[in-house]
């Protein structure tokens, strides 16, 4: 069985997750976005921490990776697209009010269609940009299940004002890439409750069915 955990950590209440095989006992990282000791908690008893993953590079999301990634040895991995946030994370970490950051040693860039494993299951990397030039969400088909990061949320999208934002690739991430896995899929966002995907294509007033066209945070 896939096992999903979760820690709202740091400042801006960014959700860390821990996604585990309960029968080989490997786990997936996603977002270490800080309290390292907390996250690696998601993991005890029965999990292995072997995989550590970034949705996107922004500091509420990798704050904790390099800590972490010392911490267990695994190897940390985020999209070569937002790379250029990775190596400005001290600076960014200090002016947030994060405090002192090391960048994280990246092991491997993910690319779009990447497969990951985790124990017996497997999630699809989709590249979805718009809320930051890599982002990515992970999508574990057999499951039902992905994570979005900062694209979509309950009720509302990501925002599209920072450094390599925009907003017509955030849409389209939405509507062609994620909206199509399928209503029944359940998605967890980087801050705030998940949800399906269904009811986010009924009734979300940026990217749902009945959005008008024109309208955008
Ligand atoms: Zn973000
Ligand atoms: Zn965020």
């Amino acid at each position: 069985m896939l096992v999903v955990r979760q820690a709202v950590v740091g400042p801006f209440a960014e959700n860390t997750w821990l996604v585990a095989d309960s029968g080989t006992g490997d786990a997936v990282v996603i977002d270490p976005g800080g309290e390292a000791t907390r996250v690696l908690g998601l993991a005890q008893p029965d999990f292995r921490i072997v995989r550590i993953l970034a949705t996107h590079g922004h500091v509420d999301h990798i704050f904790g990776a390099e800590e972490l990634r010392r911490r267990t040895g695994a190897p940390f991995q985020i999209h070569a697209g937002d790379e250029p946030f990775v190596r400005a994370l001290p600076g960014q970490a200090a002016g947030l009010g994060f405090g002192p950051a090391r960048s994280p040693e990246v092991s491997a860039f993910l690319a779009d269609g990447d497969a990951i494993r985790v124990g017996g299951h497997e999630a699809r990397v989709i590249h979805t940009p718009g809320h930051s030039p890599g982002g990515v969400s992970l999508h574990f088909p057999a499951d039902r299940l992905l994570f979005a990061g900062d694209t979509l949320f309950a009720g509302s999208v990501g925002r599209t004002d920072l450094p390599g934002g925009n907003a017509t690739e955030l849409l389209g991430s939405i509507r062609e890439r994620l909206f199509p896995l399928g209503d029944d899929v359940r998605f967890f966002p980087g801050h705030g409750p998940g949800g399906t995907l269904g009811e986010e294509r009924r009734r979300n007033p940026y990217v749902g069915d009945d959005a008008p066209r024109g309208r955008f945070p």
